[in-house]
């Protein structure tokens, strides 16, 4: 018999504070209230996550398959990615936005842009920095503050300003104080979209006070109504304080085989890329080898581009949601409604977590309510638009019986 006589853990349970710090309990409250709803019998129509419903291009499936059983593919890949792929990332950037980077020295592929934002602050900030990040935001971005012992300010993004940060009311001593600035363009959870004109503002101000802006660029390919979301590496000499990340996770369907890469500003990639050379060995050279062949097809017209399927949801979701009495913004870009509560302004008794909670017991549509991405997101609810056509139009039956029988 195995004489187990470990002594007790301590009381907490050898769970670090950091931990603490890092992300929504929200996300685990959904998850739960979900549980309990398909216990209950109910057909949840899951809009809460905001991972994409279909397959990369068969083409990119046949070529991670075919790499997956060569022998020579199982060594430890090089940490920086692959030159080839750095070089297809980098010949895409220039096709696609007119984008130079030195594939060698200003790109460096990671294991899923997440990756990065998780330890950008490590590599490029010490301890009680401040860096300025937005509230509602993409929840990595703080923790990857807490992570490094940096401090955030958020800066509020709100309707009356079309969710963009309001640069001018950010205080000079912050902006004297801060390493860098985090925004994200189209954008997760508030679906807004920037224009070339604001990097360009954005750009001047950080070139002033030398703060570094780091752009994450995760939804350039799901856009709408014709809407082509720009690179903030577009603006004239952007490289020399600024940095994007890029994913193939939502542009290509490849969420799953992770892949992204981080372009722009040479010392900050350096950074990053020296910091991670201790972390990890990069990304699986057959993910590499299927990563370049999605952005070769998206180069050369072969691919399927998903914005259109999104862009078919969103039509007849939103026009579904207005025809039951709820007047939601329809996004230009990205996979998600960021949805104002109707029945929040008529009473001051709900909170978006509340009303989630009794819309997925109610009906079994599941949503994200606004403030797991940051105080600024009470009022809202975040719906991802991962199910069919059909699905959605049910789920926004349901939410419609569920407001009228609030009264
Ligand atoms: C989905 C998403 C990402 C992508 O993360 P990966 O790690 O590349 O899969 C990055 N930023 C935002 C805002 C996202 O919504």
């Amino acid at each position: 018999m195995i004489d187990n006589n470990k002594p007790a853990p301590p009381s907490s349970g050898w769970r670090s504070e950091r931990l603490g710090q890092l992300g929504s309990a929200i996300f685990a409250e959904v998850a739960q209230w979900k549980l309990e709803a398909r216990q209950a019998g109910l057909d949840v129509i899951d809009l809460g996550i905001g991972s994409p419903d279909s397959a990369p291009s068969e083409r990119v499936r046949q070529a991670l398959s075919a790499e997956t059983l060569r022998d020579d593919r199982y060594g430890y890949p090089d940490s920086r990615g692959s030159e080839a792929f750095r070089k297809q990332a980098a010949l895409w950037l220039q096709a696609k936005f007119g984008v130079a980077v030195d594939a060698e020295q200003e790109l460096l592929t990671l294991m899923g842009s997440q990756d990065g934002l998780a330890h950008l602050a490590l590599a490029v900030a010490n301890p009680g920095d401040i860096a300025i990040v937005p509230d509602p935001g993409y929840p990595i971005y703080a923790a990857g503050l807490a992570l490094a012992g940096v401090q955030p300010y958020y800066v509020p993004l709100r309707a009356e300003n079309n969710f963009m940060p309001d640069l001018a009311a950010i205080p000079e001593e912050v902006w004297h104080k801060a390493t860098f600035i985090l925004l994200n363009y189209p954008s997760n959870p508030v679906s807004a979209v920037a224009d070339l004109a604001f990097f360009e503002q954005l750009v001047a101000v950080a070139r002033r006070y030398q703060v570094l802006v780091v752009h994450d660029l995760a939804y350039s390919e799901m856009a709408f109504d014709g809407f082509r979301p720009p690179s903030i590496l577009q603006v004239p000499g952007a490289k020399d304080i600024a940095v994007e990340f890029h994913s193939l996770s939502k542009s290509f369907n490849m969420a799953g085989s992770r892949i992204g890469f981080l372009a722009g500003n040479r010392e900050a990639v350096g950074a990053l890329r020296d910091l991670k050379a201790n972390i990890d060995y990069g990304v699986f050279d057959a993910v590499q080898q299927a990563g370049i062949v999605a952005l070769q097809e998206d180069l050369s017209g072969e691919g399927t581009p998903v914005a259109p399927m999104y862009e078919q949801r969103r039509n007849r979701f939103v026009e579904a949601l207005r025809h039951e009495g709820w007047e939601v913004p329809s996004p230009k870009a990205t996979m998600f409604l960021w949805a104002p509560l109707p029945a929040l302004q008529r009473s001051g008794s709900w909170t978006a977590r509340s009303i989630s909670r009794e819309m997925l017991r109610e009906t079994g549509v599941a949503v994200i309510p606004g403030d797991a991405f940051g105080q600024e997101g009470e009022g809202y609810v975040r719906i991802a638009l991962v199910e069919s056509e059909d699905r959605l139009v049910e789920a926004a039956q349901r939410i419609g019986r569920f407001i009228r029988s609030l009264g």
